[in-house]
């Protein structure tokens, strides 16, 4: 029970990573705030997490007003907001010419500018308590040039910097601030996004030959919202199975994908 009665907020709560991380702060005895585009989503995830004194909101990350009505709204019943996990994004694999203004700014509105307004919104309300923890869930295609993610990656990079000043400018007010990265993890996004051969190519690339499971970041998130993880602070947390560490890949037993 290591969050045991803390107020914990995960944004995009209604599936995939949002939904297992808040199921594993509920085992930790945190009180779940699960904040989705999809509303309906989100009700349904407070239900399958048998949380009655958590709550359900909608909030569209991307607009200003949205976050600061969800932050309001959990002020009002928490009186606090103890933990946040700056989660719901969306994916993206257009090609580099093929990007319209549109969608760059769509991607760059949502997994960025969306989690810089929840961040800081919360982090307004930590500050009155000098307490508080904050964890971005950024990305190895933020660290790493893979086909297709020119937006998507520009966005986690441009993450991974923000939570390095956030935790610069926090630090004086107790509130410790990280970052997850996760590689290839398997969830509705995943399999939206990623067709036969990417997934070959994933399989071959990653020294463990596997996606990673929303439970492994789930229990990455669980860590650095504990006091176990107090002195670690501006850092980013690469939880892929080795892909970022790897480097040429030789093995007798295992032909590069083909296709
Ligand atoms: P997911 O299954 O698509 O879940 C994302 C959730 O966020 C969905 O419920 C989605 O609602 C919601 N959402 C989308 N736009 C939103 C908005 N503007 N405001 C509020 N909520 C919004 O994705 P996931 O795979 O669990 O990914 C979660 C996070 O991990 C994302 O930030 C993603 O970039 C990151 N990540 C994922 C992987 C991976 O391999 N899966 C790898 C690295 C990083 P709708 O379903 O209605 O759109």
């Amino acid at each position: 029970m290591r969050l045991q009665g803390k107020i914990a907020l995960v944004t995009g709560g209604a599936r995939g990573i949002g939904l297992a991380i808040a199921k594993a702060f509920v085992a930790e005895g945190a009180i779940p705030v699960i904040a989705d585009i999809n509303e309906q989503g989100a009700g349904q995830a407070l239900d399958e997490l048998g949380a009655s004194d958590g709550l359900a909101l909608a909030v569209n990350v991307a607009e200003a007003a949205s976050v600061h009505g969800m932050v309001q709204a959990i002020v009002d019943r928490y009186g606090r907001v103890d933990i946040l996990v700056n989660n719901a994004g969306i994916g993206g694999n257009t090609p580099f010419l093929d990007i319209t203004p549109e969608e760059w700014n769509r991607t760059i509105s949502i997994n960025l500018t969306g989690a810089f307004f929840v961040a800081q919104a919360c982090a307004r309300e930590m500050v009155k308590h000098r307490s508080g923890k904050i964890i971005n869930i950024a990305s190895l295609s933020g660290q790493r040039g893979g086909h297709g993610r020119a937006a998507y990656g520009a966005a986690k990079a441009g993450l991974e910097l923000l939570t390095k000043v956030m935790a610069v400018e926090l630090a004086e007010s107790c509130i410790n601030v990280n970052n997850i990265a996760p590689g290839a993890i398997e969830t509705e996004m995943a399999k939206f996004a990623h067709d036969q051969a990417t997934r070959a190519a994933y399989n071959y690339l990653i020294p463990m030959t596997r996606y990673g499971t929303p439970e492994e970041i789930a229990d990455a998130a669980v860590f650095l919202s504990s006091d176990e993880s107090r002195y670690i602070h501006g850092h980013t947390l690469n939880v892929d199975g080795g892909f970022r560490a790897a480097g040429l890949m030789f093995r007798g037993d295992k032909a590069a994908p083909s296709s």
